[in-house]
């Protein structure tokens, strides 16, 4: 093949998704607070698409975290000469506030992927929510169960259901499941239930330990990420001591990994000592104030809590990029992310905004949606 035909079925590939308008591009930003940020070109935004939901990722206690003890890398797996005592220091921490044995992982991304894996295989029956996360869905694909889609928020289980997969809040959606019926459902088939709390690790719940627990539930297994509400990087499993001991032994993103950097075990300690009520009533707060001002400019979002999704369909890309232009950072969520025709707004909002931000955001967001409807008009 001549050189310049040898990439000719990756151009191919990626001419048929900028065909489709769904190419995607970084844009480098440079942090200067909790909440903004400016751009290569200099202009200053308000960013409401951050998962630092506590405002934590820039907290001069977690910002000092990461530049205490060992600056280095860990060189190599946990098994081999990766760890380290702060991972054990916070493991034990993560163990005292969820109640359950704890995992560290590298990202909430490896946790799935291990925990599913390692919990399954291809005798098994799982199912799980049309709309989880690619995580989820990627750790069922690699365990070679046989999977169950169920329509979002159905839990009619197979009789030979081995686990139930739910999210403690849809990353996308802003729902959070009914965990009663859940906890119902799957001891009715006797399967296991599991749910990754991504979203809702140190914002919901007694203690910040997340949906199901503040439905008073305790799922078997439970996934929680250190680098969102908790402002480091990292996650980690929660589950029985067996689970904890077979992660280790057969958890193949466990196993074949470099062992987390200890200035992320640091940070995370930091911020889960950092996440209180305060902070979650300062969010709750934010939620508020955003959601009765959407309300009163007639603007539908959907859920209740600090995801907060404006379905705006084909419009969706248009109201995003009115936005930047006005220093409002709101991403656009199209396909493959959700279904045609289901493209949205998705804000996320943080105990460090302030109120103006939130105010000239619902200012903007209709001024930008007038604009459009015109444009398309
Ligand atoms: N689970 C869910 C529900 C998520 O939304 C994400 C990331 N956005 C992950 C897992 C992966 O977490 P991480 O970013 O730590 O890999």
């Amino acid at each position: 093949m001549s050189p310049n035909g040898r990439y000719e079925p990756l151009r191919k590939r990626l001419a048929r998704i900028e065909a489709a308008g769904l190419d995607r591009q970084l844009h480098p930003l440079q942090p200067t607070g909790p909440t903004t940020a400016r751009d290569i070109h200099g202009q200053s935004l308000d960013v409401f698409s951050s998962n630092d939901y506590l405002g934590l990722a820039a907290h001069p206690d977690v910002v000092q975290a990461w530049k205490d003890g060992a600056h280095f890398g860990t060189g190599s797996a946990r098994l081999i000469a990766g760890d380290r005592t702060s991972h054990h220091a916070l493991e034990e921490a993560l163990e005292e506030r969820f109640g359950q044995p704890a995992t560290l992982f590298s990202s909430g991304w490896h946790a799935n992927l291990a925990l599913l894996s390692t919990l399954l295989d291809s005798a098994d029956t799982v199912a799980s929510d049309a709309l989880n996360h690619a995580s989820l869905i990627d750790g069922i694909r690699l365990s070679g169960a046989h999977k169950q889609i169920l329509p979002h928020g159905n839990l009619d289980l197979h009789s030979d259901t081995r686990l139930l997969v739910l999210e403690g809040i849809y990353s996308m959606d802003g729902d959070i499941p009914d965990f009663r019926k859940a906890a119902k459902a799957a001891n009715a088939v006797q399967a296991w239930w599991m749910v990754d709390e991504a979203h809702s690790v140190g914002v919901i719940g007694p203690n910040g330990c997340g949906s199901a627990s503040a439905q008073d539930q305790q799922p078997d297994f439970r996934v929680g990420t250190l680098g969102k509400a908790l402002g480091s990087f990292g996650a980690f499993v929660l589950g029985p001591s067996e689970l904890k001991e077979l992660l280790i032994s057969r958890g193949r993103s466990f196993i074949f990994t470099t062992g987390l950097p200890e200035s992320c075990a640091r940070a995370g300690l930091t911020g889960l000592r950092l996440a209180n009520d305060e902070r979650r009533e300062q969010l709750w707060d934010r939620v508020q104030r955003l959601r009765i001002a959407l309300q009163q400019v007639d603007i539908p979002a959907e859920g209740e809590h600090h995801i907060v999704p404006i379905l705006l369909g084909a419009q969706t890309m248009h109201v995003a990029a009115q936005l930047r232009a006005a220093g409002i950072l709101v991403p656009g969520i199209r396909p493959p992310t959700v279904p045609q025709g289901q493209e949205r707004l998705r804000i996320t909002l943080s105990a460090a905004h302030t109120a103006d931000q939130i105010d000239r955001l619902v200012e903007e967001l209709v001024r930008a949606m007038a604009a459009t409807e015109q444009n398309s008009g």
